[in-house]
């Protein structure tokens, strides 16, 4: 999101479908479309009604000449320019309480949760050593560890601890971002990710994205379990200094030949990526999640299949894929295969090819469900389910999602064995 002056009168309004007239301020975003970065521009009147955030994130990042137009073009929209204010103040306020947020104690409590992100025993001390010395971060974690609703309160202190940074998004858990999603356009947003992931409010991220990064990765918080890399270049020797990673998602990555890691159970891909060498990355990994089974044979000439004794078969759905399981040789803990509705003979292919096996997934009441966007989490029981929410244990832990969560596939599942 740029606000810039348009330099012509050739570009077209994306919400109201008008020319932008030469010399209107306007805001160009940068979007993927098919692979390719493609650039549109909004009025910037029309971006504030359409999207307010987009809008604030774009005055925040301009030039003061530009920001000034802004405010006198949208002098009358008091609400937004008050909004834009605060958030610039809390910009500078948090760059400057971040360096003095974390004295030796509370590093101390830190060094314990990279471990346990989310134990509640550290969090509470945390919470008395921020509150204690006044901190806003302390009063969050309060807020959050007492499951508070999200009120207007909550909404301030988390914009202080965390103004928005253009291309970087994020989730929130107990007082600190705990995902982090980023699309490096540019020199610009790549400069926002290192900043990003120094910023105290990642001291405890959990999960890393990124995309179209290029060279090595910047220092991660040691905190981080899982870490998915599309299109990116340069990051495979990286991936060893994450202590605690245990998922890893690659997709179009230029070396993972290089990676290792002593930490990864598992290993989500896809054919460009099993084709190099994984020897060094693969000796630990026990869930390995395919996204191309009709290239089965991909992963078994390359040594994977032996290795995993939990195969997620994610995504596309292919008729001869047990046949080719079948010839590897090769059997299973569990074989998860959401696309499969099983015939007969099926079954008993499925018999000999795995212990347990999950398969013929559809939306509902489920006793068993996978979350779709987390595949190697493998098989959750539901524990209760009520009108306000859903409770699953995941070997990992118990999750609560909203009651209609669409990530959540109930498995109908064969199930063979114990
Ligand atoms: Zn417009």
């Amino acid at each position: 999101m740029r606000l810039q002056v348009s330099p012509s009168g050739r570009a077209t309004c994306r919400t109201c479908e008008t020319r932008i007239e030469r010399g209107a301020l306007r805001v160009a975003a940068t979007t993927l479309l098919h692979d390719q970065t493609v650039e549109r521009y909004h009025h910037l009147a029309c971006l504030v009604e359409d999207d307010p955030n987009g809008a604030m994130v774009a005055m925040l990042a301009a030039p003061p000449e530009l920001r000034s137009a802004a405010e006198r073009l949208l002098a009358r929209n008091t609400g937004f320019l008050t909004a834009v204010a605060h958030a610039a103040a809390a910009k500078v306020a948090a760059v400057a309480a971040s360096d003095a947020e974390f004295d030796d104690a509370t590093e101390a409590v830190l060094e314990q949760l990279a471990a346990n992100p989310r134990e509640a025993g550290p969090l509470s001390v945390l919470q008395d050593q921020l509150q204690e010395r006044g901190l806003p971060r302390g009063e969050l974690i309060a807020l959050e560890l007492a499951k508070a609703p999200e009120t207007a309160r909550l909404v301030e202190l988390k914009r202080q601890l965390w103004p928005p940074v253009k291309d970087v998004r994020v989730t929130w858990g107990t007082g600190f971002l705990r995902t982090m999603s980023v699309m490096v356009r540019d020199e610009a947003s790549a400069g926002a990710v290192e900043q990003a992931l120094r910023h105290p409010s990642a001291r405890l991220l959990e999960e890393l994205s990124l995309q179209r990064w290029v060279g090595a990765l910047p220092t991660l918080p040691a905190s981080l379990r899982r870490l998915d890399l599309q299109w990116c270049e340069g990051a495979g020797a990286s991936v060893e200094a994450q202590p605690r990673l245990q998922h890893l998602q690659l997709n179009h990555v230029e070396d993972a030949a290089v990676m290792r890691s002593a930490s990864l159970q598992s290993l989500e891909c896809g054919p460009d990526v099993v084709a190099a060498p994984l020897a060094q990355l693969v000796p630990r990994v026990s869930t390995l999640v395919f996204q191309a089974p009709e290239s089965i044979e991909v992963l078994a000439a390359a040594g994977l299949l032996k290795q995993a004794r939990v195969l997620v078969l994610s995504q596309v759905w292919n008729e001869s894929v047990l046949d080719a399981l079948a010839q590897t040789g090769g059997s299973w803990d569990l074989l998860v295969y959401p696309r499969l509705r099983p015939n007969e003979s099926q079954c008993r292919l499925l018999q000999r090819l795995a212990r347990r096996s999950a398969v013929s997934l559809s939306t509902g009441v489920a006793e068993w469900v996978m979350h779709t966007a987390r595949p190697e989490w493998g098989l959750g029981r539901v524990r209760a389910r009520t009108a306000a929410a859903i409770e699953v244990e995941f070997e990992s832990g118990v999750r609560t999602f909203a009651p209609n969560a669409s990530v959540l596939m109930g498995v109908e599942g064969v199930w063979i064995g114990s």
